[in-house]
């Protein structure tokens, strides 16, 4: 009886923290861990409105999340972003580079026009 008892809260206790907290960065399709929040709206107190796509298939899905699901989410969009940005940040650099030498010379030569703007 104990033995059983003991069993029963073991299970239960997995199954309640693999359900509350889904992996939203996961496409449900294809599998991709780049799914990121295209909406994003309070729906309670500890509830929140997330429609999510994902970039890899161009699935899309929809649902209510408790806070703590959120927050793993935004954990993980958080370190995905970070990788991110220090990409873009260096694509940008050298992106920059090459946009203000070609502004430098549009200035040079006067090219540059207000309706460039
Ligand atoms: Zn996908």
């Amino acid at each position: 009886m104990a033995t059983q008892d003991t069993g029963h809260r073991m299970n239960q206790a997995t199954s309640t923290s693999t359900s509350t907290t889904p992996l939203l960065h996961v496409c449900e399709r294809c599998s991709s861990d780049l799914v990121n929040p295209t909406q994003w709206d309070q729906a309670g107190p500890e509830l929140w409105a997330v429609t999510l796509g994902c970039p890899n298939c161009g699935h899309s899905r929809g649902g209510i999340f408790s806070q703590e699901t959120v927050d793993a989410f935004d954990a993980i969009l958080d370190d995905g972003y970070t990788l991110l940005l220090e990409e873009l940040r260096q694509l940008t650099e050298a992106n920059m580079a090459e946009e203000i030498a070609c502004f430098v010379a549009a200035l040079q030569v006067d090219a540059l026009l207000p309706e460039d703007f």
